[in-house]
């Protein structure tokens, strides 16, 4: 039930130096520079000289249960481990459907929640999917949120694809309503992720709702924004006007931008990184040549290591966009997504010169040793 982290450099996400961090019963009970008197709890001990730790990742995005089934039956995918999302230094995870709402329910990622939860990760939910009206459990997006403790917003919901329901800006609306006053009534973030596709809209449909409406920017979460240069420029925009925009990790194609070089143009460009988050849309359909594979949630991690070692981005700063701001957008913050007193006792361990994961803290336990060298 403690652990102690002697000699670590502690990127908190800010970099705070080398501590010592002891944990207890699930929670970080001291950072400080230098931990003396301990012995007596008998905590398990670990060297992590020459490693950093960092928060555990927050993942916004992912099919828990599975994606795909979009080339028909033989294209679904199946639901992930917990092992994959360990070895991926993830942590705390919202799981969603996607365009499936047939093969796929709700009630199937509330209960994949759950088991992720048994085997000592967070997990969260979205109710709905691509589609309008939305799948729910309860018959409403708003009941849910406020009644099902995993349900923590809606999503995602399709927008500028041609998968999408083509939303009309009053069912939009109807759609933001139950969100915001599922979260008030419910306590949660109650934000709606939005699926952005190539369609030739892009944010559009957005920006017509938030000047059409009173909603709060901050409880829509726009994804895949760098899907297609055009589709980014126009995040840069929302982003500057006060939005908070989601990038999709691991993106290779030829049409896009990856995430590390999305994350270079935003710190340059004056924006920052402030607002900016990154998932990775894992378990997802659309890797490989096929498009049947399932996408990783390892890019993740990938990601963030690439954008510090082959763009020069500190590692705190864009440490943020997977650790902070998505715990912040989610309001579990700072339960989640900061290492201090009192925060959950979730921690990723790895190699400071290459940025290697070696071990994984879920709820103040040794959980995962990484053997694997890249
Ligand atoms: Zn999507």
């Amino acid at each position: 039930m403690f652990t102690m982290l002697k000699n670590v450099e502690l990127y908190a996400p800010e970099y705070l130096g080398t501590r010592d961090i002891l944990t207890a019963y699930g929670k970080i009970a001291l950072v400080s520079d230098r931990i003396d008197t301990w012995q007596q709890l008998r905590p398990e001990v670990v060297d992590c000289s020459g490693m950093v730790a960092m928060p555990g990742l927050v993942d916004q995005h992912v099919h828990i249960t599975g994606g795909g089934g979009e080339q028909g039956p033989g294209s679904t995918i199946g639901p992930i481990s917990p092992e994959e999302l360990m070895k991926a230094g993830i942590t705390t995870v919202v799981g969603l459907l996607g365009c499936d709402g047939v093969g796929k329910s709700v009630q199937e990622l509330l209960m994949k929640a759950r088991s992720l939860e048994a085997d000592g990760l967070t997990a969260f939910i979205y109710t709905g999917n691509y589609g309008i009206p939305a799948v729910t459990i309860t018959d409403r997006v708003l009941t849910d949120i406020v009644l099902i403790d995993k349900v923590i917003g809606a999503g995602e919901i399709a927008i500028s694809d041609h998968r999408s329901a083509c939303p009309t800006r009053n069912e939009l609306a109807k759609l933001a309503y139950e969100a915001l006053t599922g979260g008030m009534l419910g306590g949660k973030a109650g934000v709606v992720h939005l699926h952005v596709g190539n369609g030739r809209e892009g944010l559009a449909p957005l920006f017509d709702l938030l000047e059409t409406t009173d909603f709060p920017v901050s409880m829509f979460v726009p994804t895949h924004l760098n899907r297609n240069r055009s589709l980014f420029s126009q995040a840069m925009r929302y982003h500057k006007e006060g939005g908070t925009i989601d990038l999709t990790a691991g993106e290779h194609t030829e049409e896009g931008i990856n995430v590390p070089q999305c994350l270079a143009m935003l710190a340059e460009s004056g924006n920052g990184l402030d607002r900016v988050t990154v998932s990775s849309d894992g378990n997802g359909s659309g890797a490989g040549p096929t498009q049947r594979e399932a996408a990783s949630v390892a890019a993740l991690f990938d990601d963030i290591r690439t954008a510090v070692t082959d763009y020069g981005l500190p590692l705190e700063l864009v440490l943020k966009t997977v650790t902070e701001n998505p715990a912040k957008t989610l309001k579990i913050y700072p339960q989640k997504g900061k290492i201090a007193v009192g925060s959950d006792a979730d921690i990723l361990l790895a190699e400071k010169a290459t940025l290697t994961p070696r071990m994984l803290l879920v709820g103040g336990r040794l959980r995962q040793i990484f053997t694997l060298k890249r």
